[in-house]
């Protein structure tokens, strides 16, 4: 394994960076610049940081990297202008994340793991296998080599990309602190959404730490049994207590939760499924304007036979909920001809 000899100062928190610079820098305010210049100004190259000294600069380089990535490649989808990034990390690795433009805005989807460790057998990212976490510092890079690679600033973040953000929380939490902190990339909680399969204590946590950042629940089922059958790693979690989770998120952080339901043909797909997710949903208190409902249809990969139900499934199953006063949301495939749909980052493209 190659090993990287410099530190990598995305890895360092902030404002961990005051006591770590200070053999090459005695000022505050000098090292509020270099600060300024990571993660507002995206600038990932110490020889750009123009307004501190030259000396400054090649001790900086002589001592750390700002970069980890190489060999990026970029798809670009002719559908809908969704771009996937592939990178290859330091230890030979290969992660995905997408941006997705929405009108004139930009949001980037990351990774969080080498592969995955849970595996749900209907997910292309849980094929890979589970390779390690990755660092504050390489989840902090995807998202700001996007937005120098773009030269724009991105309005919200997902971490939906490839792995189980729970299992990497440490990093998770720091990553989230940089990103809404005011001094650092200053993105509005209210953007950034976290995706779990259901990590109970992963939930709590969260909310208990009071980031206030939203939460998407991977659900994808309406009973326990149905439910193993897809997600047969699902950390013993019956529905009902990650539905009270959610409840927990809700009542502690005032933010919104998504329920995300896969629809996979002849499976979770038909009326009685739809309404007993209503059922469920009314039971825990969970039908009201801060939970909302995302139904995604299955993208078909090669690697499965889960089949995207027909559009008339679709549209049953969200009047129904509908019908039951639950705001639900068909999610459309963003990035299909490129890979970069949901599930479907997990294969190299190079
Ligand atoms: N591990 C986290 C973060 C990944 S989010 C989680 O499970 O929530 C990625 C989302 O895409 C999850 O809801 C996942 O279940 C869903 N997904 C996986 N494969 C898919 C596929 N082939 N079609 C549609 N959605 C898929």
């Amino acid at each position: 394994m190659k090993k990287q000899k410099k530190t990598f100062i995305l890895d360092i928190e902030p404002k961990q960076l005051y006591s770590e610079l200070k053999p090459f820098v005695a000022e505050k305010y000098k090292i509020d610049q270099i600060i300024q210049w990571i993660y507002q100004k995206k600038v990932l190259d110490f020889n750009n940081f123009t307004n501190i000294s030259k000396e400054l600069r090649g001790n900086l380089s002589s001592s750390f990297v700002l970069r980890t990535f190489t060999n990026i490649k970029k798809d670009e989808s002719i559908l809908d202008g969704t771009v996937r990034y592939t990178f290859r990390t330091y230890d030979n690795k290969y992660i995905y994340a997408v941006c997705l433009p929405n009108e004139n805005k930009k949001t980037v989807c990351i990774s969080t793991q080498v592969g995955c460790p849970v595996s749900c057998n209907f997910c292309l990212s849980g094929k890979m296998k589970f390779v390690r976490n990755l660092s504050r510092g390489e989840i902090l890079e995807e998202i700001l080599y996007i937005e120098s690679d773009i030269r724009e600033r991105i309005s919200g973040v997902l971490f939906m990309g490839m792995g189980e953000p729970m299992l990497n929380y440490a990093n998770l939490k720091s990553v989230i602190k940089t990103l809404i902190s005011k001094k650092e990339m200053n993105i509005g909680k209210r953007h950034i959404t976290v995706s779990s399969v259901g990590v109970i204590p992963g939930i709590k946590s969260l909310a208990d730490e009071m980031f206030g950042v939203r939460f998407a629940l991977s659900l994808h089922a309406t009973d326990d049994k149905q439910r193993k059958k897809i997600i047969p790693n699902n950390f013993d979690a019956k529905i009902s207590d990650l539905l009270d989770a959610c409840k927990y998120y809700l009542k502690k952080t005032k933010s919104k939760v998504t329920i995300e339901y896969i629809l996979l043909k002849d499976f979770n797909d038909t009326s009685s499924d739809a309404h007993r997710l209503a059922r469920l949903m009314k039971a825990h208190n969970l039908i009201n304007p801060d939970v909302q409902v995302n139904l995604i249809p299955y993208n078909e990969t090669n690697s499965f036979d889960y089949k995207t139900p027909a559009q008339i499934a679709i549209l049953t199953f969200k009047k129904i909920l509908k019908v039951s006063g639950i705001t639900v949301n068909i999610r459309e495939p963003k990035g299909l001809d490129i890979g970069a749909a949901c599930g479907q980052l997990g294969k190299v493209n190079l």
